[in-house]
Parts: C-alpha cells; structure tokens; sequence
C-alpha cells in the first residue's frame, strides 16, 4: 500500500495540522487517514474540517462530532463550551457539515486491508478509551488480568488504529504496552493484531507539546513529533472569547 500518514483528534487546531501534513508530504506519505475529532477545543474548527475533508481518503467519527451533532453530553465545561461555539459557527456557515459529519463512519473495517480503523475502540466506536493504564505492565500491582483489552483483542485480526487518549503507543498482542520512546519511533506489527495509538495532532497530552500523528507502510509503523507554533495556536484561543484560556494554556504544556 502506499506510504499513509494516520492523523487524530486535531480538535480545530489548525497550526498543527498545517505542519503535520507539510512534514507527512517531505516523508513521502501519499495519503492521509483520519481517526476522528477533527473539531472541539481549538480555535480553526472550520478551517481543519475544510482541509480534513479535502485531504483524507477516509475519516472516521469521533466523540467530538457526536458531540456536535448531538450536544455535549457527558463533557466537561471547557469541552462544552468549545462544542457549543464550534456548533454556532457551523450553523452559521450553513452548507452540508452537518450532513458530512453525520454520515461520517465509526468504524473502518474492510477484510484484506492491512489495518483496521477506528476513534477509541472496537467495543464502543467512538467512547472507549484504551489507555496505557489498561495494559497489564502499567495495571495496578498484583492485578494480572485486563478484561477490558481481552474484549477489545477478540474483536480484531489485524493491526488496528486508534486515537481519542492522545497518547501515543502500542498495546502489543501479549497486552503490554510500547511507547513510541521504547520502539525508537519505529514499531513491526508483523500484520499482528495489536492496538497503535497515533496520538493527537492538535492537543497531545504526554507532555509533548509537539504534534503527534504516525506513517504506516502496509507493516511498519513510523511516529513522528512535529514542532509547530504552538503560541500562534494558544493564541488564537485566547483571542475567542467563546473558549476558555485553559484550553490555550494545555497546549502550551501538553496536556
Ligand atoms: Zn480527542
């Protein structure tokens, strides 16, 4: 397959995005995928739903486009607020975003495809995290057992991509968990199934406050950081009063 840039919850920030994708295109990538939240929090919804839409041959539904077409429902204030004024805004501009966003799917699934898609996990398509706390080198001590990605692993026969935590890394087969520092960036699936966080182009929270999203070749997984200006972005959320600052201030320290 050719050379595919995987991108996540880019969340209107559309300073990062820009940079992803310029660094994608040096590395060769000649398509681009899109594991949802293309919306929420940042301050260029449009301008990144714009480009989304022209850019990825496929794009997968996240929480936050829920989230739009459907209100709010279980966020905290500083994701409400961002939810709300991005619905304004596409209500404001009228055209098909809606319908668009609607339609998008929640899964990506196609047998004999190199990987499967989806924004959190197969179980619940658009809500479940899978986090790194969920794999059993990070559980608890004394706890050996993750039900959780027990359920997830019968569901899947291939790689699978996911987003949504904003934490890159792989959940290996045997459950563990792989860093993009442990794999030094590069990650073999082997076509095995194993879960592989992309992490978030536009609000990473590992405190990597550089870009996060991954290339994958049909096998190998390559991560990659991009240093874009994250002060410009900040500072465009500052400038709208509809969105809280705290949401320009985590961006400044990945979070
Ligand atoms: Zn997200």
């Amino acid at each position: 397959m050719p050379l595919t840039a995987i991108i996540s919850d880019i969340h209107g920030n559309k300073d990062a995005l820009d940079a992803v994708v310029q660094d994608a295109r040096a590395a060769g990538a000649e398509r681009f995928l899109c594991l949802g939240d293309v919306v929420g929090y940042g301050a260029q919804p449009l301008e990144c739903l714009d480009l989304v839409r022209q850019l990825c041959t496929i794009v997968i539904k996240g929480n936050h486009e829920v989230a739009v077409l459907r209100g709010p429902l279980g966020f905290n204030p500083l994701a409400s607020a961002a939810i709300r004024w991005t619905r304004a805004l596409l209500d404001a501009r009228g055209g098909d975003d809606l319908a668009y966003l609607q339609a998008l799917p929640e899964r990506h699934d196609v047998p004999g495809e190199p990987a499967i898609l989806y924004h959190g996990s197969p179980r619940h398509p658009t809500e479940e995290y899978l986090f790194r706390e969920d794999t059993l080198d990070h559980l608890p001590r004394s706890v050996d057992y993750s039900p959780k990605l027990v359920a997830c692993f019968q569901e899947i026969d291939r790689p699978c991509f996911i987003g949504h935590t904003h934490v890159p890394g792989v959940i290996e087969s045997d459950m563990t968990w792989c860093s993009p520092e442990e794999c030094e960036q590069r990650y073999d699936t082997a076509n095995r199934p194993c879960f592989v966080n992309v992490g978030s182009v536009g609000q990473p929270r590992d405190g990597d406050r550089r870009a996060s999203y991954a290339l994958f070749d049909g096998r190998l997984v390559t991560f990659r950081r991009v240093r874009y200006d994250v002060e410009a972005a900040a500072e465009r959320i500052f400038a709208t009063p509809e969105l809280p600052d705290l949401l320009g201030q985590r961006l400044l320290e990945g979070w």
